[in-house]
């Protein structure tokens, strides 16, 4: 998608129909929407989302699409604490055949078919791989490309685990769970001193972990232009 392409996706506004919600862990919930067939977009993206059922200040908040577009339903899954901004009390309160507004999806967050991939996520920076490693396995699989995920959460709280250890085993792709921030070093290392600036370096989760990790990986030689990432703020 061009950035032309890309901008333009933006104005693009439609009503998304509120199907169910769901608990994935202590204070992560998923929220499913019909998908109408004409609505695609790349793994990775996310949409700007729009509460429309109720007047609140700030009622749009960017969200990944956490599903891949090969499957049924728009998915957004979101951290939800004890005292929730008022947009996430608005999503809790959704009801069957409510709506929200989606603009996009946008972004350049999405893998390019070339060369082997690290992709690090932080918490609940996890949503744009289930979707990016949702499609690969519908897709089938890259050939010998090698993708390896570190997911990182120092609660040990793995949301969407069973499905990531099943595309682990449909797929050559590989999973691996950490805690702390040094088993993390410990495996970009490993992945860096194979692929250095051949491989191509995704990260995603609050902007904090984000700059972190991707200072660690340019102070390992690895050049910016091989880092995408996926920094969300207000964590
Ligand atoms: C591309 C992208 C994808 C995202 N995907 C997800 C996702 O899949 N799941 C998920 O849970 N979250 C995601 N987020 C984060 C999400 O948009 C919200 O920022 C987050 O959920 C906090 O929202 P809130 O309503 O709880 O808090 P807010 O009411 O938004 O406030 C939380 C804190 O963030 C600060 N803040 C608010 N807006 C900004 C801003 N524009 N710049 C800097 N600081 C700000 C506030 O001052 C406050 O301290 C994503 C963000 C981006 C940019």
């Amino acid at each position: 998608m061009s950035f032309f392409q890309d901008t333009l996706s933006i104005f693009k506004k439609r009503d998304l129909l509120f199907l169910e919600s769901y608990k994935e862990s202590e204070d992560v919930y998923t929220f499913l929407f019909e998908k109408e067939k004409d609505l695609t977009w790349k793994a990775g993206q996310h949409g700007l989302f729009n509460i429309t059922h109720k007047k609140i200040k700030k009622p749009i908040r960017p969200f990944t699409v956490a599903s891949a577009p090969t499957e049924n339903g728009v998915r957004l899954t979101m951290r939800i604490g004890d005292n929730p901004s008022d947009f996430k009390k608005a999503m809790l309160e959704l009801k069957q055949g409510m709506k929200v507004r989606i603009s996009g999806p946008v972004g350049s967050f999405y893998l390019k078919d070339s060369g082997p991939s690290l992709l690090i996520a932080g918490g609940i920076g996890i949503t744009p791989f289930r979707s990016i490693l949702k499609q690969i396995e519908a897709e089938g699989n890259r050939g010998d490309k090698k993708i390896h995920l570190l997911y990182m959460d120092s609660k040990k709280s793995y949301i969407y685990k069973d499905e990531l250890d099943g595309i682990a085993n449909n797929t050559s792709i590989s999973v691996t769970y950490l805690d702390s921030r040094n088993g993390l070093h410990q495996k970009i290392d490993k992945f860096t001193s194979l692929y250095k600036n051949d491989g191509k370096y995704f990260i995603a989760g609050p902007k904090s972990m984000v700059d972190d990790i991707s200072a660690y990986l340019q102070n390992n030689n690895i050049s910016k232009r091989n880092i995408k990432k996926d920094a969300f703020f207000g964590y």
